[in-house]
C-alpha cells in the first residue's frame, strides 16, 4: 500500500531544493503502529547532513528567498496550501499508517496544514513596523525583520499541524528553515519537501533531514549558525535545547506537554459538554500535547457525570488507524510500556470504565484500551504527570476556590477548559487559570489556527499559531533618524 501513497524519496533528505542521500548512507526503521510491521527506512541524518542543510539556508537567505517580497513569499505558501490540498489523501492515508493516527484525525490535521499555509500566505504582507512619536527633530520607526536561519524539531504526534504552524508562519516572515522531523514518524514531513519543491520554494528555504534526536537532533540545536529554535516535544529534551540555545544566545519557542483540566461546574449544561469531556483525552489515544487528562467535576453532579462517562467510554473502540474507530494504536511498544507503568501506579485508585479492543486475537499492533479513572486525591500520580496515553481522572471538588487551586496544581500549563453556565464564574476562571488557553463551554475551539498556542511552566514558553507566531519568528529594529 505504502508504494500507492509516496511520490517523493523516503529515504533521503531534502537539502537545497534537492533529494539528497545522508551523509552516511545509514537509514532508520519506521514501523506502522497498526501492524507492527516494518513500513520503510529513512534516512538517518548525520551532523554532516545538519551542517549541508543550514549552509543551504544561509545561501538561500542571500540569493532568491532572501530577495523575495512579502508579497512574493504569500504566492509561494498559497501554493503550497493548494499542492497540501491535491494530495491530502495520499498524506492523509500516510500519516495513518505511520503515525497510526484513526483516519478522519489524519484528514484534519491534512486541512489543517493546507489552512495554515493560506493563513500565513495571507498575513506576510500584513505585518509591519510601526512610527514613534519622538519629538519635532527625530523621525523613529521600527522595522519588523526576519530572524534568519530557523531551525524546526518536531515530535512524532502532529507532525502536518505543526509543520504548518512554524514553517508557514517562518517562511511568511523570510526565514530559511532547516527541519528535523521526528524519527518515529516522518513521512508527511518528507512529503512535504516534494510539495515545496513542486510549489517552487526556492531551493535552500526549506530543509529536511530526518534522524534521531540525539544526533541530528543535537547537532541542529547546537549548529552555531541557527538563529531561532522552534522545538516541540517533551519537557525532557526541551530542557536540553534550550541548553544548547543558551550556549549560542539564540531564542527558542518551547512548546512542551501539559496535563490540561475540563472544569465542570454543577450548573454546566452535562450533555452537551459529555463527548468534548471524552473526545480531548483520547483523541490520537491521548498523545495530544493539549490532551485533556483531568476532569475536574463538582461534587453535586459527581455521580451523574461519572456514570454519564462510564457509559460512553464502554462504547470505545480501539483498532488499526485505516478503519477509522475512536482509537488507533499508540505509536511504539516504548510507549505502550510507559503507560502501562503509569497503570500499575493506579492500583489504589478506581478504574470505572474501559474501552475495547477490536478483535485482539487478529492485531499485532500497539494497542491499549482506553481507561477512565476516579480519584479523590488531585495529587495522585496519574493526575500529575503527562502519561500520553489514552487515560483519563475525574476529580472531585467542592468550591470554585478549591477548582482553581488543584486546576494549578501541576507543573504544566497549556490548556484549561470551564463548563459553567455563569458568566462572572468563567471570567473569574479564566484569569485564575494557569494555562496559554483558556476555553469557555467548549475545549480547543475546533482546533483554531488563528488562536495563538503555547504554555506557561513546564509546558513551554513562547507562542505559535494565530498572528502571534508571525511576532516569534521575527525582530523589531528601531531606526531613530534626527534631521535637525
Ligand atoms: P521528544 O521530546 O522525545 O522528541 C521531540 C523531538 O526532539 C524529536 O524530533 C526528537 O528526535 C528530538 N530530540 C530528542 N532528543 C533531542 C535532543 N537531545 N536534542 C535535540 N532534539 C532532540 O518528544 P516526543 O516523544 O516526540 O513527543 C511527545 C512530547 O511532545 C509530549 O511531551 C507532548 O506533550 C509534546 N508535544 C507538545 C506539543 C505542543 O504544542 N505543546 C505538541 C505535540 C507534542
Amino acid at each position: 500500500m505504502l508504494n500507492e501513497l509516496i511520490w517523493f524519496p523516503t529515504n533521503k533528505c531534502f537539502i537545497g531544493g534537492k533529494w539528497v542521500s545522508s551523509s552516511t548512507a545509514e537509514r532508520i526503521i519506521i514501523e506502522n503502529p497498526s501492524s507492527a510491521e516494518v513500513l520503510t527506512e529513512v534516512a538517518k541524518g548525520s551532523a554532516e547532513d545538519i551542517d549541508r542543510a543550514v549552509t543551504a539556508a544561509e545561501k538561500s537567505l542571500l540569493n532568491d528567498w532572501g530577495q523575495k517580497t512579502a508579497a512574493q513569499r504569500s504566492n509561494v505558501l498559497f501554493k503550497m496550501s493548494n499542492l497540501v490540498l491535491k494530495y491530502a489523501d495520499k498524506l492523509a492515508k500516510l500519516e495513518c499508517l505511520d503515525v497510526g493516527k484513526p483516519l478522519s484525525q489524519a484528514k484534519n490535521d491534512v486541512i489543517a496544514l493546507a489552512r495554515y499555509l493560506e493563513f500565513y500566505g495571507g498575513s506576510a504582507d500584513k505585518i509591519h513596523g510601526i512610527t514613534i512619536p519622538y519629538g519635532e527633530n527625530f523621525t523613529v520607526y521600527t522595522l519588523r525583520e526576519r530572524l534568519g536561519i530557523t531551525a524546526h524539531i518536531i515530535p512524532w504526534n502532529y507532525p502536518m499541524q505543526i509543520i504548518g504552524r512554524s514553517i508557514g508562519a517562518s517562511l511568511a516572515m523570510g526565514n530559511s528553515c532547516v527541519l528535523k522531523p521526528s524519527e518515529e514518524a516522518c513521512l508527511t514531513a518528507l512529503a512535504f519537501g516534494e510539495i515545496a519543491r513542486e510549489a517552487d520554494l526556492p531551493p535552500g528555504a526549506l530543509n529536511i533531514v530526518p534522524g534521531y534526536g540525539i544526533e541530528a537532533g543535537v547537532n541542529l540545536a547546537s549548529h552555531p549558525k541557527i538563529n531561532h529554535i522552534s522545538f516541540t516535544g517533551s519537557f525532557r529534551v526541551g530542557s536540553q535545547v534550550q541548553e544548547c540555545a543558551a550556549k549560542n544566545v539564540v531564542t527558542t519557542t518551547l512548546e512542551l506537554g501539559g496535563k490540561s483540566p475540563q472544569i465542570v461546574f454543577n450548573d454546566a449544561d452535562v450533555n452537551k459538554a459529555l463527548p468534548t469531556l471524552v473526545n480531548a483525552g483520547i483523541q490520537n489515544a491521548g498523545q495530544t500535547c493539549s490532551a485533556s487528562s483531568r476532569i475536574l467535576v463538582q461534587r453535586g453532579i459527581f455521580e451523574e457525570l461519572v456514570q454519564k462517562m462510564t457509559s460512553r467510554y464502554n462504547l470505545l473502540r480501539v483498532g488499526p488507524a485505516l478503519e477509522d474507530l475512536e482509537l488507533g494504536p499508540l505509536i511504539s511498544l516504548r510507549q505502550i510500556e510507559r503507560v502501562i507503568d503509569f497503570e500499575r501506579n493506579a492500583q489504589d485508585i478506581e478504574k470505572v470504565a474501559e474501552g475495547s479492543i477490536l478483535d485482539p486475537s487478529g492485531q499485532n499492533g500497539f494497542f491499549l484500551s482506553p481507561k477512565l479513572f476516579v480519584s479523590e486525591n488531585p495529587n495522585h500520580i496519574l493526575a500529575q504527570r503527562e502519561i500520553f496515553g489514552p487515560i483519563q481522572v475525574i476529580i472531585p471538588f467542592e468550591s470554585e476556590e478549591e477548582a482553581i487551586s488543584i486546576a494549578n496544581s501541576t507543573e504544566y500549563g497549556l490548556v484549561a477548559s470551564i463548563w459553567s453556565a455563569n458568566g462572572a464564574r468563567q471570567m473569574r476562571l479564566a484569569k485564575a487559570i494557569k494555562a496559554g488557553q483558556i476555553f469557555i463551554n467548549n475545549y480547543g475551539a475546533g482546533g483554531g489556527i488563528e488562536l495563538p498556542f503555547g504554555g506557561i511552566g513546564k509546558s513551554g514558553h513562547g507562542r505559535e499559531k494565530g498572528f502571534e507566531a508571525l511576532y516569534g519568528f521575527s525582530q523589531v529594529k528601531t531606526v531613530a533618524a534626527n534631521h535637525e
